[in-house]
């Protein structure tokens, strides 16, 4: 067997298309052009990369972008001051801080002052909350991407074994919740995971978000299995490879995802799905009703 490849290029930019088409709708009915607002602190190379690349995605689709940049040192309250000024402001739909931060910052402080009504990244506890119930505004963009590069390959979910490789907060768990509302048979494995082989032969969809090269081998793999590969990993040479042996998997694959070219093209263009469908909310006045909501609220230590 031969693996189809599965053109994460092709499908984002078919989305990107349909962005387009959205924004173009929003504008003809006289609404302000979805905004979106990048915070980055400090200098780290890889991050200035992904905020441009987000920018320039904005820009493709007529999403206005905003960038915000902190020095490394800045005080935290500063930055948690201005994520406070862009929840009030009106042209802006989507708040995205760019991580990793500084190892100073309480991350979770800070995900948690960007208002869920313009959490487009989807890390606020009120939009994982949702996640967990079904029915979130704002599905993480990244395993939004992996469910749409599924659906766009009409690869049936519902009773179907799926392993989730990697249980980040980020990639891993809300992808196999996402996965759990389509009604597939979800096992989540990580680092402490005994045998890795015993998960992964059983999977019918093998999603892989560890971040280490060459994981998966093709004495892991099912054959007729559909394998997507999340992980990026920079070799010593300079190439950039996933976390699945893909030479070799794809001989035993019906379905695999290169890298690059599978899932990352498929992250930026759900950030741009995110913020359209913010903007849409805002004009629909179809808010999260969070009155007795306060996310500023300390959570006492037992
Ligand atoms: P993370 O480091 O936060 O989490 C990694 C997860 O993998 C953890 O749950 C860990 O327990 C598990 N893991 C590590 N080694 C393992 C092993 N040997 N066996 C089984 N599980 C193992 O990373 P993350 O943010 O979830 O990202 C994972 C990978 O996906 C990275 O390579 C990252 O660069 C990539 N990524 C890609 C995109 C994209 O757009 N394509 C987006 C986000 C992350």
């Amino acid at each position: 067997m031969t693996a189809k490849i599965i053109d994460g290029i092709a499908v984002a930019a078919s989305i990107r298309a349909e962005c387009r088409d959205r924004i173009a709708q929003i504008v003809a009915k006289g609404g302000t052009p979805p905004g979106l607002a990048v915070i980055l602190v400090g200098s780290d190379p890889a991050s200035q990369v992904y905020v441009r690349n987000k920018m320039r995605a904005c820009a493709e689709v007529g999403i206005r972008s905003y960038r915000f940049d902190y020095p490394a040192d800045v005080d935290q309250q500063t930055v948690i001051d201005g994520i406070e000024e862009l929840n009030a402001d009106p042209k802006v739909h989507g708040i995205l801080v760019q991580l990793p931060l500084p190892p100073s910052f309480d991350i979770a402080r800070i995900l948690r002052t960007i208002s869920a009504d313009k959490d487009v990244d989807g890390f606020h506890l009120y939009n994982v909350g949702g996640l967990v119930v079904g029915g979130t505004v704002f599905p993480p963009c990244t395993p939004y991407g992996v469910l749409k590069l599924l659906q766009h390959e009409k690869i049936p979910l519902e009773g179907k074994n799926v392993v989730v490789v990697g249980a980040s907060n980020i990639v891993g768990k809300p992808m196999a919740l996402m996965l759990m509302h389509h009604e597939a048979t979800v096992s989540i494995c990580h680092a402490k995971t005994k045998d890795l082989a015993q998960f992964t032969i059983l999977a019918d969809i093998l999603v892989v978000a560890a971040g280490k090269p060459n994981l998966i081998l093709p004495q892991m793999v099912r054959t007729g299995a559909v394998v997507i590969d999340v992980g990026i990993n920079r070799t010593a040479d300079g190439k950039l490879v996933g976390d699945v042996d893909f030479e070799g998997v794809a001989k035993k694959a019906s379905y695999i995802t290169p890298v690059p070219g599978g899932v990352g093209p498929m992250t930026v263009s759900m950030l741009l799905v995110n913020t359209i469908a913010s903007c849409e909310r805002w004009q629909r006045h179809e808010l999260f009703d969070l009155t007795n909501y306060r996310p500023r609220l300390e959570i006492a230590q037992p």
